[in-house]
């Protein structure tokens, strides 16, 4: 029998891309062939991020077609580029596939697409291709984006997406509130951008539908309710393949692995670990008031300030800050999360819970302080805070978080161990499902199955 040969495709942001790689990795493991399909754009700095660090003899195959942008373009209005890639990637996919399908002992027999690439799942379909949609963030967010219709029809949000009043909603009992000013597509950006999206996500609702399996980075513990909403989503988290292997991470920016030696040489339960993932930017005040709050903590704290964070305004600061607090307090650019996350002298982690962020901080026991930025973020502070009671909010209200209230929420949560008791807990949960038997596990081994039976 010959060998499966899966086509995986995320959208061009990285914490898309990470958990699609992640899952790549997990495929390659049961002796599947998958080509990596990546923007020029991501192709580019993902290997000019693993320098001389080139995985070689992986399994996965690493490709590239255009985004639809120009060089200069800003690839974080997410509006753009979510247009760009509309026009462009759709014919471009077909081509690729087409070229690739020219050999027929090494036949595209299943694509896996990004569930926010509603395009990319249409044109398997029309070639003819087995269909999986993957989900990269929360199931509860999928299921919101599901209710984007119903939301309209009974007035909660115009059909441009603007909230009828602020007010809070569940979508089932046990589902986490949601804030109506808080939906996903009424905080990614200017209004445009919100048209934008709320168009992309009524075409990947009907795009979904011809998928044969959606499969998320979840586990039935961490949203039960959402899970017993919409049965049709497959958790099969939390993804672990980093766990086991050399593996190729797709991160854009090099990891600093300087941090793991610091980290060796602070007391156990100490660090506070702070990361606001791939896209969180900070004004001038708010991330000095941040550097003094982490300062006035007098607890060791590893920082991650990506290049990009507040667009070089702080430079001289920063570096003042780093000599200052070093070596008590450590800054890098880019971390080596997982890793970090699962180190033991970390004690908690000031995070903008991003899903990825939030499911690997879970799966390692560790309590948060939420910091959320934008988009689905919102969403899962309330699991956090409101659901699992893994962690405590930061106080937004008065436009600024401040130094005070960094200070008073991280002495609050590491002095009450109930946070740990109950972080720990939701950690056993999430291992077990991923242990044979687990359900995860189970729902992983079928989707395995079922992808082998596909030749
Ligand atoms: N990440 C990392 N190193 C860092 C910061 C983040 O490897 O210094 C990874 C993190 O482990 C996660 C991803 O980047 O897998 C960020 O995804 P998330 O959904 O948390 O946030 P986003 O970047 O999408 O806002």
């Amino acid at each position: 029998m010959s060998k499966p040969h899966i086509l995986v495709i995320p959208y061009p942001a990285q914490g898309h891309v990470i958990p699609l790689m992640e899952l790549s990795n997990e495929l390659v493991k049961h002796g599947i062939k998958v080509t990596f399909v990546n923007t020029d754009f991501t192709h580019k700095r993902i290997m000019k991020a693993l320098q001389e660090k080139c995985v070689v003899g992986n399994e996965i195959q690493l490709v590239s077609i255009p985004d639809g942008l120009q060089d200069g373009d800003d690839r974080n209005d997410l509006g753009k580029l979510t247009e760009a890639l509309f026009e462009v990637m759709p014919k471009k996919l077909e081509m690729l596939i087409e070229e690739i399908n020219k050999s027929l002992s090494n036949k595209i027999t299943c694509i896996v697409a990004d569930g926010n690439l509603g395009w990319a799942l249409e044109v398997s379909k029309k070639m003819g291709i087995r269909t999986v949609a993957f989900w990269p963030a929360s199931a509860s967010l999928l299921i919101l984006f599901f209710s984007l219709q119903k939301l309209i029809d009974d007035g909660t949000i115009d059909s441009d997406g603007t909230p009828a009043k602020d007010t809070t909603i569940q979508l089932s009992p046990m589902m986490p509130a949601m804030r109506t000013t808080e939906f996903t597509w009424a905080c990614i950006g200017d209004m445009k951008t919100t048209k934008i999206m709320i168009e992309a996500v009524k075409k990947n609702n009907e795009a979904l539908k011809v998928a044969e399996w959606v499969i998320c980075n979840s586990t039935y513990n961490h949203e039960a309710a959402a899970f017993t909403f919409a049965p049709e989503i497959l958790p099969i988290g939390p993804l672990q393949a980093s766990n086991h292997i050399e593996y190729l991470a797709g991160n854009f920016w090099s990891e600093d692995s300087t941090c793991l030696n610091w980290l060796d040489q602070q007391p156990p339960h100490s660090v506070i670990y702070v990361a606001f993932g791939s896209f969180t930017i900070f004004d001038h005040k708010q991330l000095q008031e941040l550097a003094h709050g982490l300062e006035h903590s007098n607890k060791p704290f590893l920082w991650v300030v990506r290049s990009d964070i507040n667009n070089g305004k702080n430079e001289i600061f920063l570096k003042e800050f780093e000599e200052r607090v070093s070596p008590n307090g450590k800054v890098v650019q880019w971390a080596p999360q997982k890793k970090v996350l699962g180190h033991p002298s970390i004690a908690c982690f000031l995070s903008h819970c991003g899903w990825n962020s939030t499911m690997e901080g879970t799966t390692n026991g560790v309590p948060f302080l939420c910091w959320p930025y934008f988009a689905d973020q919102f969403i899962n502070e309330t699991y956090i805070c409101d659901i699992w009671k893994v962690g405590l909010r930061l106080d937004r209200n008065s436009g600024i978080i401040t130094r005070e209230d960094i200070t008073y929420k991280i002495k609050q949560l590491l002095h009450d161990e109930e946070f740990q008791i109950r972080a720990l807990k939701l950690k056993e949960s999430a291992i077990n499902s991923v242990k044979e038997g687990g359900s995860s596990n189970k729902n992983f081994k079928n989707f395995i199955d079922w992808i082998k039976a596909c030749v």
